[in-house]
């Protein structure tokens, strides 16, 4: 039996099927286990599920001679530092596949919402300061024939296009690779960012936070939407330059944001966004449902099992390890 440690509880039935194959030890409380205390947790540990609030660095791994898997919870991983990983020979793991419907549904929610003004209309009935019916009030904008721009067609991009045909919507993409095959299906048309940025009335993120990536919506970027267009961001908060965005919405030089993730996770209480009324502001919910985040556990889970017991992972990012001797594909599990 091999030693495994799981950062938080998850929903569902993963834990259970750990624990008829390894000896599992879950961190109790609902936060995140603070840094000394997964140091700790990980010097005999030979397997660790993490979620997106575990930071994995090089000296985390350094503490940890055994691991063999980090297997995270959720298809970004941005937290896991791959290449520390890979030169010590862990295997990382994440779960695509069984959240980009769902994540998808969010993005659309967000973007629906703050087109049609629903968190202000919500503020104003619960505060009583809702008026007689009047022609020209709370009036937001039309999704259905708009044009929305999507950065970034991998999975969940895609998804959301999907969902964007069928109110109709004219579709552009940039991605750093063409989708040929999304383009025939969908009919969605390529652009270069610039010139999606300057044709949307509405711009969703959908790439991964990578060094690439990071900042790609900064100012220049803003500057070139129109004055009335909304961005959604489910993406990672770092993909847009927090401090020009803010900028950007206080000097109404583009129409709102509907964010879901931030720089800092808790939003804390005192940052500018909270002071701005054409935002809408999610708690980092977008694979928050049973199904989805009983599925995602159930993957990280068989991802788990599947490299302890020297075999390869159904999901695995660097499939490069797995040529190194802690991982022979030989069936080498331990106890
Ligand atoms: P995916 O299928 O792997 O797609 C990733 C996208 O990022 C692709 O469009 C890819 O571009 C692009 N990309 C990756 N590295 C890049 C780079 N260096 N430069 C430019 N583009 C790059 O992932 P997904 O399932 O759609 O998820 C996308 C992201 O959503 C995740 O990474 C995660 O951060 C976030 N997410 C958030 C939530 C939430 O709760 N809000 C839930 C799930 C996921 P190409 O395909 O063109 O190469």
């Amino acid at each position: 039996m091999a030693k495994v440690f799981v950062t938080r509880m998850p929903p569902g039935d993963a834990v259970e099927r750990l624990r008829a194959e390894h000896e599992v030890s879950v961190w109790p409380e609902d936060d995140p286990p603070p840094r000394e205390a997964l140091i700790d947790a990980l010097r005999n540990a030979d397997g660790l599920l993490t979620m997106v609030t575990d930071r994995i660095d090089g000296e985390l791994l350094d503490a940890a001679p055994r691991l063999r898997v980090v297997a995270q919870m959720g298809v970004g991983y941005d937290n896991i530092d791959v290449a520390a990983a890979t030169q010590r020979g862990v295997i990382v793991t994440n779960t695509p596949g069984v959240l980009d419907e769902t994540t998808a549904d969010l993005t659309f929610a967000l973007l629906m919402a703050l087109a049609r003004r629903l968190p202000e209309g919500e503020r104003a009935v619960r505060e009583g300061t809702w008026p007689s019916w009047r022609p020209a009030w709370l009036l937001g904008k039309d999704v259905h024939d708009a044009t929305l721009g999507i950065v970034g067609m991998g999975a969940i991009g895609t998804a959301v296009a999907r969902r964007a045909r069928a109110f109709r919507m004219r579709v552009l993409y940039w991605s750093r690779t063409r989708k040929p095959d999304v383009e025939a299906d969908l009919g969605v048309e390529w652009r270069s960012l610039d010139e999606l940025l300057r044709e949307s009335d509405f711009v969703s993120l959908h790439v991964a936070l990578t060094p690439e990536t990071r900042g790609l919506i900064g100012a220049h970027a803003l500057s070139l939407m129109k004055d009335d267009a909304i961005l959604v961001n489910t993406a990672r908060g770092p993909i847009v330059d927090t401090a020009a965005l803010i900028e950007a919405l206080r000097e109404q030089r583009i129409g709102g944001a509907a964010l879901d993730v931030y720089d800092r996770e808790p939003l804390p209480l005192d940052d500018p966004l909270l002071t701005l009324d054409n935002v809408l502001l999610a708690p980092h919910a977008g694979s928050a449902t049973l199904e989805a985040r009983t599925a995602v556990a159930r993957l990280a889970a068989s991802n788990l099992i599947a490299a302890l017991a020297g075999e390869r992972p159904p999901s695995i990012v660097n499939p490069e390890v797995l040529g190194q001797v802690k991982h022979s594909l030989q069936g080498q599990a331990q106890g």
